[in-house]
């Protein structure tokens, strides 16, 4: 066992400083057993808790770090630009040459505008959607989660309600009453509502690889249909790609698809593990953002130097190599084998997968709806991850989390990784 007795007293002091003791909720480790784990560092796929226990790492920070932890090259460009200052609220050349690189190499967007986090992304994206099209309404997908934006954080009600209901204390009726929620894969269901409510709709915004509810890969023929459905009803299709922006590829899941939105956001992997989120469409659309339109966005410290080098060293690396069909062989090599036992011993469970990211779960179906996932399984989960971290592999601490596989992990990482994960899914079903 690994004792975690400095991450505990850690998070006694932080529990007296912060409101769980974290400053992000899913950190304080409420779905998983014991404290969370304090970390004091990570090199490549590995991280180091306080305890002085390395694990190899399937979070990676939930998704920038698509290099892995410490990636010279990314720590080499912050050190220098960091030499210079920290921040102007001025333009920077640094900031043109990654709004440069990520145009040139992104056929789906023609200008961009860089913000602090991929909530502030998705904020700003719809106030864009609604001050283009001079309409309210939203609409959203149960299981796909788009920041802590107060219109977004609305759930399904129950049955059939197109209407849900927030998923927030402090989220005003009205707010709530502007955003309609629709399960995922039914697009009968969806022109039903675009129909109705045709004069009131500015957006539907979607995670077209929904990956934090669980990983609910949709079918391509179904986000071509969303599209035209769109395109027909004269509604703004927002991808919200936070997650697989430049992790399925440079043109994340707009290029893996290829699939023309009307807005793009982006948080995550385009700060290269430093805060930077960014929203992006066509140069029409984008006129309508202060100072050259009416719709106001701001922030003192959007495309911040030392921010932009580290995402500008990231993107480099992905925009110059094959640095894609490698990690998506190493994940389709490492998920496979986990499979091959799966099938032999007739686990009721499978990876779902897609790029370098993969998900554990606990059914035998491929799940495509938020309303399929069984959270009794989470119980499943409980006991894995536990297991998991006792033997050196971090995942992140909820089962509706999905996994992330950087450039960084190598094929013998993966391969004890893999083993590791293969004896604890005995564990969990011996001990069930
Ligand atoms: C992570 C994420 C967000 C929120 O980004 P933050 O930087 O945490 O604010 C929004 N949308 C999606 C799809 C995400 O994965």
């Amino acid at each position: 066992m690994r004792d975690r007795q400095k991450s505990a007293r850690l998070f006694e002091t932080a529990k007296e400083y912060f409101p769980g003791g974290v400053n992000s909720p899913v950190r304080a480790f409420k779905s998983v057993s014991g404290p969370p784990l304090f970390i004091k560092k990570g090199n490549g796929c590995k991280i180091t808790c306080e305890d002085n226990h390395t694990y190899i790492d399937f979070c990676c920070s939930w998704g920038p770090l698509i290099l892995g932890h410490n990636h010279e090259r990314v720590r080499n460009r912050i050190v220098e630009t960091v030499k210079n200052g920290t921040s102007f609220g001025a333009p920077t050349r640094l900031g043109n040459q990654l709004g440069g690189l990520i145009l040139n190499k992104h056929q789906y967007i023609e200008q961009i505008r860089f913000v602090s986090s991929g909530t502030e992304a998705v904020m700003s994206a719809i106030r864009l959607a609604r001050g283009v099209t001079g309409k309210d309404k939203i609409i959203k997908f149960d299981g796909c989660y788009h920041g802590h934006v107060d219109s977004l954080l609305v759930s399904a009600g129950s049955g059939l309600a197109t209407f849900g209901t927030s998923s927030s204390a402090g989220i005003p009726e009205a707010f709530i009453k502007e955003t309609l929620i629709l399960p995922l894969d039914d697009l009968d269901r969806l022109e039903e509502v675009m129909k109705k409510h045709q004069e009131e709709i500015a957006a539907v915004i979607i995670e077209p690889i929904p990956a934090n509810n669980g990983l609910l890969l949709q079918d391509k023929e179904y986000l071509q249909g969303l599209r035209a459905l769109c395109t027909k009803y004269g509604v703004l299709l927002i991808f919200d790609e936070v997650i697989s922006g430049f992790r399925v590829g440079f043109e994340g899941a707009a290029g893996y698809y290829d699939i023309q939105p009307d807005i793009i956001t982006f948080g995550k992997i385009i700060g290269g593990g430093l805060p930077v989120g960014a929203f992006a469409a066509s140069r029409e659309i984008m006129s309508h953002i202060s100072p050259e339109g009416p719709v106001y966005q701001a922030g003192t410290l959007s495309a911040n130097p030392v921010a932009m080098a580290a995402g500008l060293a990231t993107l480099e690396e992905l925009a110059g190599k094959h640095i894609y069909s490698q990690l998506e062989e190493k994940t389709q090599h490492f998920v496979g084998k986990i499979m091959e036992h799966v099938e032999e011993k007739g686990y009721p469970m499978h990876l779902a997968s897609i790029g370098s990211i993969f998900w554990i779960c606990f059914s035998q179906h491929r799940i495509k709806k938020a309303s399929e996932i069984d959270p009794a399984s989470m119980e499943n989960f409980k006991k894995l991850h536990e297991y998991l971290l006792n033997k050196g592999v971090y995942l992140g601490p909820s089962g509706y989390e999905v996994g992330f596989i950087s450039a960084a992990h190598t094929d013998d990482d993966l391969e004890m990784a893999g083993q590791i994960l293969l004896r604890g899914l005995d564990h969990v079903y011996e001990t069930s």
